[in-house]
């Protein structure tokens, strides 16, 4: 059974830039939603002992949405912190540099990509198997994972549901507010590991 795993922080953590409101159903709603919708899809099923990156590599359809929403979501609600304006330090701020420039141009290319997203989706700070940053956007449930080049870094869900309760249609507003609870010591970690998983 895949379990929704517990916030990393309270639910009022992130005002007043995220609501307790938003948490409640972006959280306790949507992100169960999937939970539960992924473990009725799975159960008896071949596919049933297979881990959310396992399901997102080699899944298509309903099983695939369902796990990349689990999985992206877990990985979003880590992206964030209590700790307000925290910025990216030493080699995560030297490869940002390199990559795009500045701290401030990456923030305003990230910005433009979450904006330009069109419909329902992610934007994502990845690294390639060359250790290069890029920023990407992806459609509805689709996480880089599947690509097989990419590791998530950061990510910034601009599904509605993220930002209607705080800021109704103005996502430039959300997005703002979601840079001053981003949680730079996470994507840090996510630069200088390996590592897939979110938990
Ligand atoms: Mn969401």
């Amino acid at each position: 059974m895949h379990q929704l795993p517990p916030l990393p922080y309270e639910k009022d953590a992130l005002e007043p830039f995220i609501s307790v409101e938003t948490l409640e159903y972006h959280y306790g709603k949507h992100h169960k939603t999937y939970v539960d919708k992924l473990n009725g899809l799975v159960k008896d099923t071949k596919e049933a002992h297979l881990s959310l990156e396992e399901l997102i590599k080699t899944q298509k359809g309903p099983i695939y949405n369902n796990a990349a929403q689990v999985w992206n979501h877990t990985f979003y609600w880590n992206c964030l912190t209590p700790e307000h304006k925290l910025q990216p330090q030493d080699e995560l701020l030297e490869a940002i540099i390199r990559d795009f420039g500045s701290y401030e141009a990456f923030i305003e290319l990230f910005s433009t990509n979450a904006m330009n997203n069109f419909g329902s989706g992610w934007t994502w700070l990845v690294k390639d198997d060359q250790n290069k940053l890029l920023i990407i956007n992806t459609q509805n449930a689709d996480n880089p994972i599947k690509q097989g080049v990419y590791t998530p870094l950061l990510t910034c869900d601009v599904w509605e549901h993220a930002y209607y309760v705080d800021t109704r249609n103005n996502r430039a507003l959300y997005l703002e507010n979601y840079f001053n609870v981003v949680n730079w010591n996470f994507v840090a970690e996510n630069f200088l590991s390996a590592s897939l998983d979110p938990q």
